[in-house]
C-alpha cells in the first residue's frame, strides 16, 4: 500500500481558493488509509466550512476512481464529470495526481495528500511502516523476505552495522534492527550461510527512473 497523510486544511484551501467549481477525486486504489468517496465527501464538507469562515463559497463535485494512476480509468471516469470544473483536488498518492495532470493538462490538479512511502501495517495494528523503497534490484530472496533497503536505517546491504541493541536499531530504540530480523528469519530457514555473501553497492541507476514492461 502507499501510505499518505492528509495535508493541512489551510494548505488545501490555499490551493483551491482562486477557484469556485472544484472536483474532489478520491482513489480506491492502494493508498492507506483509504481515500475513496467517503473521504472525498468528508473533505468537501470540511473545506466548505473552512471556506465559509473566509467568506468563500465553493461548488464541489465529489467522485472516486478505482485507480487514479491508470490513464485509461482516470480519463474514462473523470472526463464526463469535468463539465464546468475549474480545478481538481486529488486524494490519490503523488502518482495519481501526476496522472491526472497528464490526462487533464488544461486543468490545475492539486494534491490533498502528502505521500510518504510504500508500506504495510506493523504487527501492532494502526502503525504503518515502510517496507519497500523501490530500489529496482530486489534482494528479498536472500534476506528472508525482509527488506534492508527500506527497513535498515542506514540501508545497509551486507549485514548489520554492529550498533544494534537487543534487536533494536541503534538510531531508534522504537525500531527493530532490520538485520536482526533478517538473521532470525534466515536462521529459521537454515539459510544463515547467505549472510556470509557480500553484496555490491546499490546501483542507484536502477531506481527512480523508468523501466520498460
Ligand atoms: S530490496 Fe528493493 S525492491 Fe525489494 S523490497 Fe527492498 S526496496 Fe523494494
Ligand atoms: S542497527 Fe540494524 S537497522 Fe539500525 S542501522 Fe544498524 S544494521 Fe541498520
Amino acid at each position: 500500500m502507499i501510505v499518505t497523510t492528509q495535508k493541512p486544511l489551510d494548505e488545501v484551501l490555499g490551493f483551491i481558493a482562486p477557484y469556485t467549481s472544484v472536483l474532489i477525486a478520491g482513489c480506491d486504489g492502494c493508498t492507506q488509509p483509504p481515500r475513496g468517496l467517503r473521504e472525498a465527501k468528508t473533505l468537501s464538507q470540511l473545506l466548505e466550512l473552512a471556506g465559509r469562515i473566509q467568506k468563500k463559497s465553493f461548488n464541489f463535485k465529489v467522485t472516486t476512481v478505482a485507480k487514479q494512476c491508470d490513464n485509461y480509468l482516470a480519463a474514462s471516469i473523470l472526463k464526463p464529470q469535468m463539465e464546468g470544473v475549474s480545478a481538481v483536488l486529488s486524494l490519490a498518492c503523488g502518482i495519481g495526481v501526476q496522472t491526472l495532470a497528464e490526462v487533464f493538462p488544461e486543468l490545475p490538479i492539486f494534491p490533498a495528500q502528502n505521500t510518504h512511502f510504500m508500506g504495510a501495517e506493523e504487527r501492532e495494528a494502526g502503525i504503518l511502516e515502510e517496507r519497500c523503497a523501490g530500489c529496482g534490484d530486489c534482494l528479498l530472496a536472500v534476506t528472508g523476505g525482509i527488506c534492508p533497503v527500506a527497513r535498515c536505517s542506514k540501508g545497509l546491504l551486507s549485514g548489520a552495522c554492529g550498533g544494534s541493541k537487543e534487536g533494536k536499531c541503534e538510531l531508534s530504540p522504537d525500531r527493530d534492527c532490520a538485520w536482526c530480523l533478517i538473521y532470525e528469519q534466515l536462521k529459521k530457514q537454515n539459510k544463515l550461510h547467505l549472510l556470509k555473501e557480500s553484496r555490491p553497492p546499490r546501483d542507484y541507476q536502477l531506481s527512480g527512473w523508468r523501466v520498460t514492461t
